[in-house]
């Protein structure tokens, strides 16, 4: 649940961005150097990935950044520029009216003429009954919030990209040993990844083999084995851990505009090649709710550039088509 805001905010703005990632906040510095004094609505989980991430090293300029910092020097520069910086949630989104609805957490109703969508993504899961039995109980998708509990313990990670290879080599700051689990014999993961994770001492790699099972006790509710079956032969092994980590890759956060917006490659918002533009004039989208291939925090960024340039383009062209005027729906409201 996203607390609700004290500061005000217009009631209509010409730009509302929704999202709080690279893409959203980007999206707010242009806009609003474009004066479009966009409002941007942070969601639930404000600054996105990047805030449950530690070292970022493919951040152009930066060597090494920790991502919660990255993200707070993003709203911090969103700000700086003029944008407003809403601490609540889109709850429901009316895309079939004009000016554009939005709905908060807080029960405040906004609207606005045009939209830049930058939900970004969330953690998938196996959708195993025991992985649903033991989440919060030795089953997680975040080494960040939950590596410190398993401190001289052994635990495991699913998957073979990016993300369990990070959460694997971080695991190894609390527990004695990680344990990779991957459903194939190679990594997906970038070479420098696979490199660090290969040659530590504390990491072993499962290789060929997919989860079948979680076991645990019930009392208190807490993980204590994996059934493991290797892909090729069927053989099932188990696996003392005390936690295991899902990091099999993410899904677009669509919920607010699947039935409304094209959709394509599983749920990802449907954009005009080479721009932001969705299947409702006004709408943009950017960032990973729309890009299953390059999904990095750098591309996000970019698209959340073009996302704004794409929206101000188009408010300048459809200002004198019935637009209603911003100037004069632009009263502050007090939200709840
Ligand atoms: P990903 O690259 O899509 O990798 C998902 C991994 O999970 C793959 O190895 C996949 O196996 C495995 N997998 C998927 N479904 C599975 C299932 N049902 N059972 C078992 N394994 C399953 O996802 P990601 O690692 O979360 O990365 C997402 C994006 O973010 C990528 O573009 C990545 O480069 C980016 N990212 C970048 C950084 C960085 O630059 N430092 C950090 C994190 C993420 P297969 O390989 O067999 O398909």
């Amino acid at each position: 649940m996203s607390a609700s805001n004290s500061e005000t905010h217009p009631t209509h703005t010409r730009l509302l961005i929704i999202g709080s990632g690279p893409a959203g906040y980007t999206a707010a510095v242009y806009a609003s150097r474009a004066m479009l004094e966009p409002v941007l609505i942070q969601g639930m989980q404000p600054g996105g990935q990047l805030t449950i991430t530690t070292d970022v090293e493919n951040w152009p300029g930066l060597t090494e950044v920790q991502g919660p910092d990255l993200m707070v020097n993003m709203e911090a520069h969103a700000r700086a520029m003029g944008a407003t910086i809403v601490t609540d949630t889109v709850t429901r989104l009316d895309l079939s009216v004009r000016p554009f609805v939005a709905e908060l957490d807080s029960g405040a109703r906004m609207t606005a003429d045009a939209v830049v969508l930058a939900t970004g993504a969330q953690a998938r899961w196996l959708g195993l009954p025991t992985e649903e039995k033991f989440k919060g109980f030795g089953v997680s998708a975040c080494a960040t919030c939950d590596g410190f509990f398993y401190r001289g313990k052994r635990v495991a990670v699913i998957g073979g990209g990016n993300t369990a290879v990070e959460e694997a080599l971080y695991l190894t700051n609390f527990a004695d040993k990680v344990t990779l689990i991957h459903r194939r014999d190679s990594l997906r993961a970038e070479k420098i990844l696979q490199a660090r994770l290969l040659r530590h001492p504390k990491i072993e790699v499962i290789w060929d083999h997919d989860l079948q099972e979680v076991q645990g006790s019930d009392k208190p509710l807490s993980v204590e084995r994996l059934v493991l079956r290797h892909v090729k032969t069927g053989a099932i092994r188990e696996l003392d851990v005390a936690g295991v980590f899902v990091a099999i890759g993410h899904a677009p956060a669509n919920e607010l505009v699947k039935d409304q917006l094209e959709l394509h490659n599983g749920g990802y918002v449907k954009v005009e090649p080479g721009t932001t533009r969705t299947s409702i004039p006004g709408v943009f989208a950017a960032g990973d709710l729309t890009d299953h291939v390059y999904r990095q925090a750098v591309t996000s960024a970019g698209m959340g550039c073009m996302a704004a340039l794409d929206a101000e383009r188009w408010l300048a062209e459809h200002s004198d088509a019935g637009l209603p005027d911003p100037a004069a729906a632009m009263e502050p409201a007090e939200t709840v």
